[in-house]
């Protein structure tokens, strides 16, 4: 048989499309990587704007505990020392987060952490329940009702466009509450933002490498699948298989970007809007990532969307119909020898920039050893 022209057909160029095809490169397999946007990077791609590097897609802070991820990314760029100290504004009065001895001092006036204790046990004795069924559950059971109504219940809603009941408990775990004076939002040993923006780890990651921008592999599926011995596809798992169990639901955002004529508008790149009076989650100012001395400033308001067809996935919605769903999709990738799922939204899971690279890379050293 002919030998193909590329070992790996790579579609999509995000994180985990741009890592493989990196480390196959460097074990001199040939890849393409494809993408339907205009440009390359996926979700991490910044647009430069008057000096300005604004992440395009939403905000994206790079943590990790994981000392070989970190010295993964830094062959790529050099990191500088922010560290993401986000605060919330809630009927009218803006508190840190995440919710820590500040936030506790603003909300109570407790000053020691004792205080602050007794009053987060007591509600958590008064609302919350032994095995939490939803998220509203599992907020009540891990820091009371004050908090989950002051900082979680509406900003959620917003969110995930589902009532909190409706939601699975896990997504509220990734929000830590600690009971020292210390804003910094992620407990990771190592956190920041790339000097030069996100584009110098993708051009890193694919510098030597085949890409192609606007490509809809859909399009062309065949021609394109008959290029390479194996694809990696990196795209919607159910699109993939033509939506045959049903359509998996995820969450859209839109994202409205404003130019304002003065040095500094909100004093900090992050500031969430929990109130349902607002119809977006969070506004960031984006010079505040690398800490700019430009003239003027870009901010973004993120409004969440319903998603249909037309639009980006950005978030899995993880309950229980789309969990099935997905089951049935992944056994049927599994049988498929010659094409390798990864990434958010083919794993359909709510993956952090640092984990997508540590199962891309898995997954290359999966493959290497089997030859
Ligand atoms: N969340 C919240 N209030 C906040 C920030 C977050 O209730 O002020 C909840 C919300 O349900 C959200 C989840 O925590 O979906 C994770 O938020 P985070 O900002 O960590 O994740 P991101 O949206 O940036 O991926």
């Amino acid at each position: 048989m002919k030998k193909k022209e590329y070992d790996y057909l790579i579609v999509g160029a995000g994180l985990f499309g741009c890592v493989f095809a990196h480390e196959m490169t460097k074990r001199n397999k040939k890849c393409l990587v494809i993408d339907k946007r205009e440009h390359l990077g996926g979700n991490v791609y910044c647009e430069e704007k008057e000096g300005i590097n604004v992440h395009k897609y939403g905000a994206h802070i790079f943590h990790t505990n994981d000392k070989k991820i970190w010295d993964y990314v830094n062959q790529f760029a050099t990191f500088n020392n922010y560290i993401n100290s986000p605060l919330s504004l809630s009927k009218g009065k803006l508190y840190n987060l995440p919710f820590n001895m500040n936030t506790f001092y603003q909300l109570w006036g407790t000053k020691t952490p004792k205080e602050a204790k007794a009053i987060i046990e007591e509600q958590i004795r008064q609302y919350g329940t032994k095995s939490p069924k939803n998220l509203e559950e599992q907020a009540l059971s891990l820091i009371g009702k004050d908090i989950y109504e002051t900082f979680i219940k509406s900003y959620t809603e917003k969110q995930w466009g589902k009532k909190a009941t409706e939601l699975p408990a896990f997504i509220i775990k990734r929000l830590p509450v600690r009971y020292t004076y210390n804003n910094n939002y992620f407990n990771d040993a190592y956190q920041g933002i790339p000097i030069g923006g996100y584009n110098t780890i993708i051009n890193g990651l694919l510098e030597g490498v085949e890409t192609k921008a606007n490509i809809d592999f859909f399009k062309d599926r065949i021609d394109l699948e008959s290029l390479a011995d194996k694809v990696v596809y990196t795209g919607k798992i159910d699109e993939f298989f033509e939506y045959k169990y049903g359509q998996l639901e995820y969450r859209s955002l839109r994202f409205e970007n404003e130019l304002h004529e003065t040095e500094n508008y909100q004093g900090n790149a992050v500031i969430n809007y929990n109130d349902a009076s607002y119809a977006f989650t969070r506004i960031i100012e984006h010079k505040h990532f690398e800490f700019g001395s430009q003239k003027k400033t870009i901010i973004t308001k993120e409004y969440p969307e319903n998603w249909d067809k037309g639009k980006e996935a950005y978030y899995p919605i993880n309950n229980e119909r789309n969990q099935q769903i997905f089951k049935k999709y992944k056994e049927e990738s599994q049988k498929l020898k010659n094409v390798i799922f990864g990434g958010r939204l083919a794993e359909y899971r709510y993956y952090d920039m640092h984990q997508i690279i540590a199962s891309s890379l898995t997954k290359v050293a999966e493959i290497s050893k089997i030859g």
